[in-house]
């Protein structure tokens, strides 16, 4: 396997605090891969040791074969803390970037305007980066970190700060960039980010890797649990008949007033579904697919440990 990054047993402490404890990991070249968790759980510390900012205190990190230093022009990357040069105009401070890797005055001005474009910030060149709202300076900031066309693209919490439409925006060039060939490996606190877009997933906590897999392994590894069972009825009656079925455990409401039936330890939830609809108390049953979200906390739970709550899905 062609791998762009390979991690192997690397720990990182800061005076008592162990913030990444012996994580393994290899990004496969071409893959999109998430690396997801709470915040605190050893993400940007990873990213920090990978860009070879900060180095670990035990175990070797490869990128692209060498190190992050040596590979720099081959990689972008969005670091967590966002600054640009605020008295720049937006041109002029991605012209300098593009100048820094290696780019001519007027290639780094055309890539920058094409790049505005597509990032649908058209208009903005001439403003002073401090003009600019915080969502349109970490759009330029992402600018400068893939202007030079990187192989490999490494971003810290590239969605944090953006609002759901910036987000969005955001997603569908991670996708573009992904589908042209580039290999990406970006870190999230909102799991929903990685659920919709990679096609491999790491979940760390506390400084530990609890899984790292496929998105397509990772769902078919939980199955689901839970019974959405759909009533234009009252909630307590259908509620209490849900409750009723062999093999529900618990029931409770939904956002949208749905029962959600939990299966029982030894019970399938997908054959509670018949019994459900032979109340005929609802309008619908379906099985509720386990998300991310719940996944990690399934995990940690396993683990012994207690998982710092993710963010619920928004942004
Ligand atoms: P994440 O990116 O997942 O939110 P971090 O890697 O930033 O987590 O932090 C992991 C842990 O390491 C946290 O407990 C954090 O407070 C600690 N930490 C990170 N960087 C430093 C530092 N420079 N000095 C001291 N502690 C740090």
């Amino acid at each position: 396997m062609n791998a762009s990054v390979v991690i192997q047993g690397v720990r990182k402490r800061f005076g008592s605090t162990e913030a990444v404890r012996g994580i393994d990991l290899s990004v496969p070249a071409g893959c999109l891969c998430g690396v997801l968790g709470p915040n605190g759980a050893g993400k940007s510390t990873t990213i920090r040791m990978l860009m070879s900012i900060i180095y670990p205190d035990q175990g070797s990190i490869r990128v692209l074969g060498s190190d992050a230093i040596a590979m720099k022009d081959r990689i972008g990357y969005l670091p967590e803390e966002r600054g640009l040069y605020k008295k720049m105009r937006v041109l002029e401070y991605l012209a300098y970037i593009g100048a820094l890797k290696g780019l001519s005055g007027s290639e780094g001005r055309r890539r920058a305007l094409a790049w505005l474009e597509r990032i649908e910030l058209p208009g903005v060149e001439r403003k002073r980066c401090e003009e600019l709202s915080k969502g349109m300076q970490q759009k330029v900031q992402f600018i400068a970190s893939v202007m030079h066309d990187p192989e490999l693209i490494i971003l810290d919490e590239p969605f944090s700060g953006l609002d759901p439409v910036n987000s969005r925006v955001l997603a569908r060039i991670v996708t573009e960039l992904h589908a042209g060939g580039c290999t990406i490996l970006f870190s999230t606190h909102q799991m929903h980010h990685a659920e919709s877009l990679c096609d491999r997933v790491v979940l760390i906590n506390r400084g530990e890797k609890l899984l790292d897999d496929s998105l397509d392994a990772v769902r078919a590894g939980h199955r689901p649990t839970t019974v959405v069972a759909r009533t234009d009825g009252p909630f307590e009656q259908a509620a209490a008949a849900a409750a009723r079925v062999p093999g529900v455990a618990s029931v409770e409401r939904a956002e949208d007033g749905s029962v959600l039936a939990h299966a029982a330890d030894r019970t399938d939830a997908i054959d509670l579904l018949a019994p459900l609809a032979a109340t005929r108390l609802f309008s619908g049953v379906s099985l509720k697919r386990p998300t991310l979200d719940d996944i990690f906390v399934e995990l940690v739970t396993a683990h012994g440990g207690h998982a710092r709550q993710p963010e619920p899905n928004h942004a």
